[in-house]
């Protein structure tokens, strides 16, 4: 570890390298945990945090993102499950959930419970959102 280390100082690394270094420094010191001290730790930290490691690129989340499903009360048109009372938060029909899991501000839920949502007919899951206004 301590040679890594001091490669690391020395420089004169391109990123690609200094990166694998890193990463084997990374990995030297989770099997060396308890020999490390407090400043080693902090170098260790400040290089991983130099090569980007420990922190997710932004273009991976953004690809997660775009691939995910998505969520149900975007799909179930709003007006479908206004019309049942909710089963978990037992928010009446034609009224908002209540935010008892503190999603966004407020004392109603932006987006109302799942379980409220899978309550809805399944038949009309399929229908866009945003149809006709009835
Ligand atoms: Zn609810």
């Amino acid at each position: 570890m301590q040679t890594l280390l001091a490669r690391l100082e020395k420089g004169g690394i391109g990123p690609k390298a200094m990166r694998k270094v890193v990463q084997d420094l990374a990995y030297a010191a989770v099997e060396a945990h308890d020999r490390i001290d407090a400043h080693q730790q902090e170098q260790i930290s400040s290089w991983k945090a130099r090569a980007g490691i420990g922190r997710r690129p932004a273009r991976a989340e953004r690809a997660t993102r775009s691939k995910r499903k998505p969520p149900l009360h975007e799909k179930v048109g709003r007006d479908r499950w206004f019309k049942k009372p909710c089963p978990r938060c037992h928010a009446a029909k034609d009224k908002e959930c209540i935010n008892d899991d503190k999603i966004g501000g407020g004392s109603l839920r932006q987006t109302l419970h799942d379980e409220r949502l899978q309550s809805a007919p399944p038949l009309l899951w399929a229908e866009p959102v945003g149809g006709p206004e009835e």
